[in-house]
């Protein structure tokens, strides 16, 4: 295999807000055969890399950006390893989708990720946000993680050598800077109706209050311990608020919407203006959760 370098790739069709100019390469790992590739290709990189799952989580910033993507493409998906006890441990690739692994799941009859539902992105995108909802984290049920950089070559971590923390993932002093690989995850065996009656009151309750078919990252702020950054920007006004093509979401405040024709200009003065709001009404400063690029 050698590995495949695009040229250009946009961002905007790239991430779930739909906003972005271009990078200047994009490196498709296809195989695990690609990462040798993958090492000379960084090696030699003047550029800064920057590992993309979905795009679910990103602002990516308007116009020529100095960035090599580094993206995992078909990678294994979703398989039953072993039974430990009364666990069953699944492994699943990095670049397969979350909603994916969350369907196989309920197929399989296996209870644990149901809180997910709704999450979009890929599954190394899920474990480097620490992704979760609803009180569940995806870190709290991996087991250990499989890890490349090119210092390293390929190596696994136990889930305990590694530092989960709200939509924060580390791995650890022995891993730094790495590519999330593969994940092993506990699940329970239960059966297929009993998961997707939880799947289905998940998406329900999501659907009755998050945007969740519009074009958006989810949400733009971290929720600061004991609030909730979505009530605080409704009560600072923000519920609704335009600015050209972008809106703060009139379902729920802390979502910001491309409504068609948005640019990131528009995104990033929009979320300014909305942690000033609240730093002066509140005096609480908010935390993005989304990452700008
Ligand atoms: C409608 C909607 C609802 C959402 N609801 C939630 C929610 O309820 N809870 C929640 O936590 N999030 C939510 N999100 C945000 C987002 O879906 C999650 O953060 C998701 O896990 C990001 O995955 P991604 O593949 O899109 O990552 P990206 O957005 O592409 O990247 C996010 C980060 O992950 C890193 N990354 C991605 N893949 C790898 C890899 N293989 N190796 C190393 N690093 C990697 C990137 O470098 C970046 O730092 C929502 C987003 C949307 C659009």
């Amino acid at each position: 295999m050698t590995l495949e370098l695009i040229s250009n790739p946009s961002l905007a069709e790239r991430t779930t807000l739909r906003l972005g100019g271009t990078a200047e390469v994009e490196a498709v790992v296809r195989d695990r055969r690609d990462l040798d590739g993958l090492g000379d290709f960084l090696t030699n990189q003047t550029l800064r890399p920057f590992v993309l799952g979905e795009g679910s989580n990103l602002i990516a910033s308007d116009g020529q950006l100095d960035l090599a993507l580094i993206r995992v493409d078909t990678p294994p998906g979703p398989e039953r390893i072993e039974k430990v006890e009364d666990k069953l441990i699944v492994r699943c690739g990095a670049g397969q989708r979350l909603p994916g692994l969350l369907g196989w799941a309920q197929m399989a009859g296996l209870t644990g990720l149901e809180g997910l539902t709704g999450i979009p992105g890929s599954v190394g995108g899920a474990v480097a946000m620490n992704a979760g909802s609803y009180g569940l984290e995806f870190g709290d049920l991996i087991t250990r993680i499989q890890l490349w950089s090119p210092a390293q070559g390929i190596f696994w971590l136990n889930a305990d050598q590694c530092v989960f923390s709200y939509r924060h993932f580390y791995p650890g002093t022995h891993g730094g800077k790495c590519l999330i690989w593969e994940v092993e995850l506990a699940l329970t065996e239960s059966t297929p109706g009993a998961v997707r009656k939880v799947m289905q009151e998940v998406y329900k309750k999501k659907k009755a209050t998050q945007p969740v078919t519009a074009k958006s990252a989810g949400c733009v702020f971290k929720n600061p311990e004991g609030k909730s950054a979505g009530m605080l920007l409704d009560q600072a006004g923000m519920k609704g608020l335009r600015l050209g093509g972008m809106a703060f979401s009139d379902i729920h405040a802390n979502f910001l919407i491309n409504e068609g024709n948005g640019t990131s200009k528009d995104a990033l003065a929009l979320i300014e203006h909305g942690r000033t709001s609240v730093v002066e009404q509140f005096g609480t400063n908010l935390e993005l959760e989304v990452i700008v690029l």
